[in-house]
């Protein structure tokens, strides 16, 4: 069994603090989601656990298996088994999809004989098209084609966590169905049971993929941890209740300075 830990995470961009002290401990096996209003520091959270440019760490720490995995680069913390499913996948031009998979399973020492068959059995699973496999990663997809081609990546690289920023954006009820189906059932694998943070907004990603737990985040703070039954909750009473009154929380708000970069 493996355990992602996070304690007393502080972090910044371009000035601000966004983060503001959070803790969070993920096993093996279990599904955890992070839900709140956009603006709540949700993608800063999976950004700083991959180590993404721009994001400074004042305070706290991540560890995988006891492990401090703020001080590797992105690259080995995914070699580490910590795979991020990004809001907005990005384009990489050049690059196939059987080519990136197939370069992160060697370098994993891991065998990459079938892997052909194995990303056509794994896209069959969640109704992604054969005709895609050969394009360059992500380039000319759809927002739900994109997210389904990252799900196929999951399910062939097996990690030992995974964090999913908003994998029902873009993608429609089918493929959100077909999509969170794959990743619960990863999360149930007998050999190697998938942790997985499930960042969202909205509750309807927790109809096929049911989290253990659930947290919510208001401005870089986790205000409420509770079990599945909080997505009813805020299914019903939305985040006011989770907010102080004095402010407005913004159901839609447009895309973020971030997500802009995540669009780049
Ligand atoms: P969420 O994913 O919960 O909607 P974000 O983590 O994207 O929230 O953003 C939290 C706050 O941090 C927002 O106010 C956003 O504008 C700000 N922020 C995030 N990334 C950047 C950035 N690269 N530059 C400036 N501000 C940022
Ligand atoms: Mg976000």
């Amino acid at each position: 069994m493996s355990v992602l830990e996070i304690s007393g995470l502080h972090a910044e961009v371009a000035g601000n603090e966004i983060l503001r002290g959070v803790d969070l401990r993920l096993e093996s096996g279990e599904v955890h989601a992070v839900m709140g209003p956009n603006g709540a520091g949700k993608s800063t959270l999976s950004a700083v656990i991959m180590g993404r440019p721009g994001y400074s760490v004042t305070a706290g720490s991540v560890t995988l298996d006891g492990t401090d995995i703020l001080s590797l680069s992105t690259w080995e913390r995914a070699a580490a088994g910590v795979h991020l499913i990004m809001q907005y996948p990005t384009e990489v031009p050049g690059v196939s999809l059987v080519d990136a998979l197939s370069e992160a399973l060697q370098h994993r020492g891991r065998d990459t004989a079938g892997l052909s068959d194995l990303m056509k059995a794994e896209a069959d699973r969640i109704g992604f098209e054969h005709r895609f496999l050969d394009r360059a990663l992500n380039v000319d997809f759809s927002g739900g084609e994109k997210k389904r081609n990252e799900t196929l990546q999951l399910a062939v690289l097996q990690p030992r966590f995974a964090i999913l920023d908003e994998l029902d954006s873009g993608l429609d009820i089918d493929a959100l169905r077909d999509c969170s189906r794959r990743v619960e059932e990863l999360s149930n694998d007998a050999d190697n049971p998938l942790g997985v943070l499930a960042i969202t907004h909205y509750s309807r990603l927790l109809n096929e993929l049911r989290p253990d737990h659930i947290h919510i985040l208001v401005k870089g703070q986790i205000v409420t941890s509770g079990g599945a039954e909080l997505a009813d909750v805020l299914e019903r009473d939305g985040y006011a209740a989770f907010t102080s009154d004095d402010e407005e929380v913004a159901e839609e708000s447009a895309p973020s300075s971030l997500d802009d970069l995540f669009k780049m």
